[in-house]
This record gives C-alpha cells, structure tokens and sequence, in this order.
C-alpha cells in the first residue's frame, strides 16, 4: 500500500513520488556495471586507437580481430597476396593494440567469399602455417555468399573454399568463425548516387545473385553446416555470426552451432538485445553469444555488447546468464584468460 503522505517526514516541500511508493523490490544489478564480456567478432584494428580506448572503457576484457573481409582488398577480383596482406597486418599490430588498452585479442583468419578470389588454393597453403600460431583462435568469417561484390563467384567454388577451411579448423582444433548473411529490410530510398549511407561501399557494383530462391540467406546457413559435415568438423566448434531472427530456429533448434547476434548495427540489421533476450528464453544461454563486428567502413557502436547486458537485465535475463553470454561461452570457445584469481 502507499503510504500515507501526511505521515510523511520528508523535508520537501510538499509530498513527492516518493512518499507514495512502495518499497521498491528492484535491486539493482551493480555488478553488471564491471561484468567481463567478450567481443567475438570485430574489425577493431580498422577502428581509431579512441575507439579501441572506448572497448576497454566499458569492460571489455578480451575480443576476436577477424581479418579476412574483402572490403579493405582493393583490387578485385582479389589475389590471394591481398587477403595475406590483411592476415599480416593484425599480426603484426596485435601486441601493440593489447599494449596500448590492456584486453586480451586473439585473431581470427580467414577467407570471405564476399568478392571472388582468383588463386584460392596459395592462400589456403598458406592458411595452414597461420594455424600454427598462438594468436590465432579462430578461422573465419567465412561462410556462402549469396551475391558477391563487383565479381560473381560460383557456389560450388565458394563451397569447396569454406570446406577447405573447416577441414583446417578441424586439423588445428579451431572453432571457425560463420559470416552468415542477414536477411536485411528495404530501407529508406535514398537518392540515385547516394549508395547505403552509413556503409563504405559501392553498393551499385553488388552483383546478381548465385543462390537464390525464397530464402537465400537461410540456405546459405545451411549450405555452410553441410560443408562443416563433409568436412568432419563437429557442429559445436561453429560459431555462427549474424544470428537473426531468419536463421536463429535452425541454428539453435536443429543444430549444435553457437549463434553469436551482432547487435552493433541494427539501423542496418534489426538485430538489438531483444532478439538474444528471445533466443535466450526460448534455448537457454548455453550457445549464445554477442558481438559488435564493428569496423571503419561500417556505421557500428563500439558500446553496443555493453548496452546490451543492460538491456538483457530489464528483459528479465538473469545476471548469472549474462554472463554466460558475454564472458563464459566466449572464454570456453577462443580460450581467453578467466581471471579466476579476481573477485567479481
Ligand atoms: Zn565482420
């Protein structure tokens, strides 16, 4: 019941909310506000080194740097001299970037089938020897492709590429990082020229389809598990990013997959804590993680794993799933330090 506001013994000048409310039975959550999470998928060294300060500002204890996107190869079709190229250069930064802002990175290496590659077979000669290194937690993104940019590449090419690299993950005991496509509303029609604001990207030099039918984005999912059969690589060491609501029933209902829900772009995707409060609900927390796949040629929040562990608490997610999430699921599959020794 309220209490009375003429029994009130409250300095302000007359009654305020609080006079009138019950004891309040939210007890907040300060433990969310230095929850270890996770980042495992992100662009961070195309990022600003601000950007990488602002990862470590809100807690961010450790993130996967996934080199591997063709949208900083310029020549197209891509060589495979231009993806190495990428691999070298968070190789060769890492240890400056963990320096500099005190998270743990490991990286993650592979081959997106987003622009066709000319000599696929060098660079996965060359792939094997980088599974060696310490660094290197994942292999990936990767995944089919629905439609390349500026130069098709056939299915049963993009196919035999992303088995070949499951088949190494599989050899060097790696978990391999899934690009899966997310199916994207129309938006706004912007003026002819304009392109996609908010993406770096000539998206006029997007090409017809090579996988199509109703439901493009879904098949390519489950082309990409096939190929993880074919390959011997258990459905569990998959972690499937871009988990949206068109693919999250198949990966997590009818698969072993992880799925990891990039929530650092919804103004493209629509994908906000929302969707993983509902995978949570519907399958538990136990394959279910987030990333912020942020990059430079992308309009991505850095904060937005962070936001979400608030907004998962007032969806009613406990705090003990959260950190499932955020922290444990991503630490059990790319090996991160536990930190056992602090107190939480
Ligand atoms: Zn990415």
């Amino acid at each position: 019941m309220p209490s009375d506001p003429s029994h009130s013994v409250s300095p302000t000048r007359r009654p305020t909310d609080e006079a009138y409310l019950d004891d309040d039975p939210f007890d907040p959550p300060s433990s969310l506000l230095t929850l270890p999470w996770a980042d495992c998928h992100n662009h961070a060294h195309t990022l600003s080194w601000e950007d990488r300060e602002r990862y470590a500002i809100s807690g961010c204890r450790a993130m996967v740097m996934v080199a591997s996107g063709y949208h900083w190869t310029p020549y197209k079709p891509v060589d495979a001299a231009d993806v190495q190229f990428l691999w070298d250069d968070v190789v060769n930064r890492r240890r400056a970037i963990e320096r500099n802002h005190f998270f743990e990175t490991g990286l993650a290496l592979g081959i997106h089938t987003g622009v066709r590659i000319t000599n696929p077979d060098d660079l996965l000669a060359l792939m094997e020897e980088y599974c060696e290194l310490d660094e290197v937690v994942a292999l990936g993104e990767t995944g089919i492709t629905p439609a390349q940019h500026a130069e098709s590449w056939g299915l049963d090419e993009q196919r035999a590429v992303v088995q070949a690299q499951m088949e190494l993950a599989d050899t060097y005991d790696l978990p391999v990082l899934l690009h899966t496509p997310n199916q994207i509303e129309d938006g706004p029609d912007y003026r002819p020229g304009v392109g996609l604001p908010g993406f770096e990207s000539n998206t006029s030099l997007g090409q017809d389809p090579v996988l199509t039918g109703d439901n493009p984005e879904l098949e390519a999912v489950k082309m990409d598990v096939e190929a993880a059969a074919d390959a011997g690589l258990a459905e569990e060491r998959i972690v499937a990013s871009h988990a949206d609501s068109n693919n999250v029933d198949y990966l997590l209902g009818e698969t072993d997959c992880y799925a990891s829900f990039t929530v650092g772009y919804p103004w493209l995707t629509g994908v906000t804590a929302t969707d993983v409060a509902e995978a949570i609900h519907e399958y538990g927390p136990d394959r279910v993680l987030m990333d912020t796949d942020c990059a430079n040629i992308l309009k991505t929040d850095v904060f937005s794993v962070k936001k979400a562990i608030f907004e998962l608490y007032r969806l009613g997610i406990d705090v003990d799933d959260i950190r499932q999430v955020v922290w444990e699921n991503p630490r059990g599959l790319f090996g991160f330090d536990d930190f056992e020794d602090e107190d939480y």
